[in-house]
């Protein structure tokens, strides 16, 4: 018996990628859609992983606008019968040297170009947002009072029942397992759940997406690189309409969770790991905390605030995002292969980004004229070049060791 229905799009992941993808895609009219999630939950792999940030200020005037509207798609889902746990308590970027000063300059500067309401504060008023931060050492402080935090796992339940709404079909427990190619264009995927046919499939399987790119025969470098952070016991003062935060220098980033203070940071020498090296059907290696990394986040980062030395542990969060050697995402359809389509390599930052990269896809596939930002971010700038595994690997780690670089 038949159990999948054939559909005209076909959405591999049912994460926050994935589900924002579908989000826009419907929301702009495309109603034939079915996405194939293959945890029994969606949200449960990388995106329940996530810290929660949504950090709107960027370098480029396209980064801005695009977390601009993952804002905005927030905003709206709140409005819905199941609203995400999306708090808009703004954020604090903080510089400690001159050198970074002039980086929240250029922050500003694209921010505004942007139409993206940032400030330059004082260190007072800085204090005055989060009472417990010890900013004396402060050299320069960009708010952003539109960005915010939210439970990942919540805005993916949100983006899922949004989508029902609208027709949207979502099957679960249902792995792809082979996609089905006619005359090297894509015609359908088998799953573990039957066959389903359809015209285009996208590809937003997280840290698998690698393995479905090979199903059509194209080789992607979607690269996981470990990233942890941990969460204190309950501090007062640690209430969650506190900002966000992050400083740069220290390549830390925070924010309440849970009563207690969530620590998350880049560590100088990444660990990733290679996606041929584990199969479709498996995981990326499994994770333990790693105390000398989050150790070393806390030495330098309790002289700021002061309130968390020594504060005992209630949880660690971990996880594989993937990186690509170029730092960007990679959206869109394939020329190799018609009909095979991009929603992935993250770096890190694809639950903040999910309402953003749905709007990307919406323009890349159904515009006539998808802008040259949009057409750069093509999955051809791998599969027509050349390039190494172990070359990809390292730019992959330098973008992720230099996520607050200058
Ligand atoms: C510790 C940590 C902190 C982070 N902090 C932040 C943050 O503050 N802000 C932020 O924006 N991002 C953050 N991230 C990154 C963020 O979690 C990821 O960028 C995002 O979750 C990626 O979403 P996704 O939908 O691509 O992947 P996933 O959530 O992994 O979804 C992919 C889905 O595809 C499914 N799938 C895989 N293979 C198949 C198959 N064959 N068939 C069917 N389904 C399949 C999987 O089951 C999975 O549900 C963090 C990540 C970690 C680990």
């Amino acid at each position: 018996m038949k159990s999948l229905p054939d559909s005209e799009h076909i959405i591999i992941g049912g994460g926050a990628v994935g589900l924002g993808a579908a989000y826009a895609l419907a929301r702009a009219g495309v109603k034939d859609l079915l996405v194939l999630e293959a945890e029994e939950e969606v949200g449960r792999v990388t995106t329940s992983q996530g810290a929660g940030l949504c950090g709107q200020p960027r370098e480029s005037v396209e980064r801005v606008r695009l977390a601009m509207h993952s804002v905005r798609v927030f905003r709206e889902l709140q409005a819905s019968t199941v609203p995400p746990d999306w708090h808009e308590v703004g954020s604090l970027r903080i510089a400690l040297s001159d050198r970074r000063v002039e980086e929240l300059r250029r922050l500003k500067a694209a921010s505004d170009a942007a139409g993206l309401e940032t400030h330059l504060i004082s260190r007072q008023e800085g204090e005055r947002l989060f009472p417990l931060m010890d900013l004396s050492k402060a050299k320069g402080i960009l708010w952003c009072p539109t960005d915010g935090w939210m439970t990942p796992q919540s805005v993916a339940q949100s983006y899922a029942h949004a989508c029902g709404e609208m027709g949207v079909r979502i099957a679960r427990g249902t792995r792809v397992e082979e996609i089905l190619l006619r005359e090297g264009r894509v015609a359908g995927v088998r799953t573990n759940r039957g066959q389903a046919a359809c015209r285009q499939v996208i590809n937003a399987a997280g840290a698998h997406a690698y393995h479905i790119a090979r199903l059509a025969g194209l080789e992607l470098p979607i690269i996981p690189v470990r990233h942890e952070y941990y969460i204190t016991l309950a501090m007062e003062g640690m209430t969650p309409s506190i900002p966000c935060f992050r400083i740069p220098e220290l390549t830390l980033y925070g924010r309440a969770r849970d009563g207690g203070l969530l620590l998350g940071g880049w560590e100088p020498r990444s660990v990733h790991t290679d996606p041929r090296g584990y199969p479709i059907e498996g995981t990326p290696p499994a994770l333990e905390p790693d105390w000398r990394v989050l150790g070393g986040f806390e030495a330098s980062f309790e002289e700021l605030l002061p309130a968390s030395r020594g504060k005992g542990k209630q949880r660690v969060g971990k996880g594989w995002p993937t990186f690509t050697p170029d730092g960007r995402f990679i959206i869109g359809e394939s020329r190799r292969v018609p009909g095979f389509v991009m929603a992935g390599g993250c770096n890190a930052h694809g639950i903040s980004g999910s309402g953003g990269i749905g709007r990307l896809l919406v323009e890349s596939l159904l515009e006539p004229h998808p802008s040259d930002y949009v057409q750069s971010l093509s999955p051809d700038r791998f599969t027509e070049t050349s390039w190494t595994w172990e070359q990809a690997r390292v730019d992959a780690a330098h973008v992720y060791e230099t996520y607050y670089g200058v």
